[in-house]
């Protein structure tokens, strides 16, 4: 997996057999252009996760260019002509069998997909729903979607490569820290990533077996999290996980 950086902080995902490619949520088609370029790769599919224009501003010139077919949410405004998908559906891009996976909340038809085997190891692209160490805003959907889609992410396999579509980690990580001041592998990943970026390396992909262990969105049960949702807003823990994580979530909008 290649990352693209694009704009000031997303990252455009590319695989490729050494003569056909695809990309996942090309907001700008210039950096996948170059990357064609320099790599000599033919792009045979475009995977989009949401409607955003930092995931689709690029389809429209990169079919043109390249004839490449699109695949995307089935619930969303995404330029024509795509492949248009629901969760449960699969699409196979370069030889590789990917399934698709509902995850409302960042927007309302947000879909993530999933190949069990690439590499030798699972993969999953997730957009801006799961970030490493944080989640995606919630636009268009409510705290319990949210709750439910990183829940079914959650509990795919600990090895997947977490491919997400932003460069968001290190200020996510202090966050965290605020969370659970205590969490001594959350402590860890941050210095790690510290020195990924003074570097200019990216911090992904990351796997769900780290971010099980260090992302305070995926750790709403535990006592923790919710002791500092409560500090944050006393009446978090009344309405069960879904309150103690709209809690952390809000605080996360509100933290400087
Ligand atoms: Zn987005
Ligand atoms: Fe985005």
């Amino acid at each position: 997996m290649i990352p693209l950086p694009a704009f000031t902080d997303n990252y455009i995902w590319m695989l490729h057999d050494g003569s056909q490619a695809v990309v996942v949520d090309p907001g700008d088609a210039q950096p996948v252009l170059d990357a064609l370029r320099t790599h000599n790769l033919r792009l045979s599919a475009i995977l989009v996760t949401h409607h955003h224009p930092d995931h689709v501003g690029g389809v429209d010139t990169l079919r043109d260019a390249t004839g490449a077919m699109v695949y995307g949410p089935a619930r969303e405004r995404i330029p024509e002509p795509l492949t248009r998908l629901n969760g449960g559906d699969a699409c196979t891009v370069l030889g590789l069998h990917f399934d698709v996976i509902d995850v409302p909340g960042h927007t309302a038809g947000h879909i993530a997909y999933y190949c069990k085997d690439y590499e030798g190891a699972p993969l999953l692209f997730c957009g801006d729903t799961l970030f490493s160490g944080g989640c995606g805003r919630l636009f268009e959907g409510t705290p319990a979607q949210m709750l439910a889609s990183l829940d079914a992410l959650a509990a795919l396999p600990g090895n997947t490569r977490v491919c997400c579509a932003h460069e968001y980690t290190l200020s996510n990580l202090r966050f965290a820290r605020a969370v659970e001041p205590a969490n001594t592998a959350l402590a860890d990943y941050e210095a790690h990533c510290k020195a990924l970026r003074a570097a200019g390396q990216p911090t992904l992909p990351s796997t769900l077996a780290l971010e099980r262990r260090i992302n305070p969105f995926l750790r709403t049960r535990e006592a923790s999290v919710v002791s500092a949702a409560q500090a944050f807003d006393a009446s978090a823990g009344a309405s069960g996980e879904t309150g103690v994580f709209a809690a952390i979530r809000q605080w996360k909008n509100e933290f400087k």
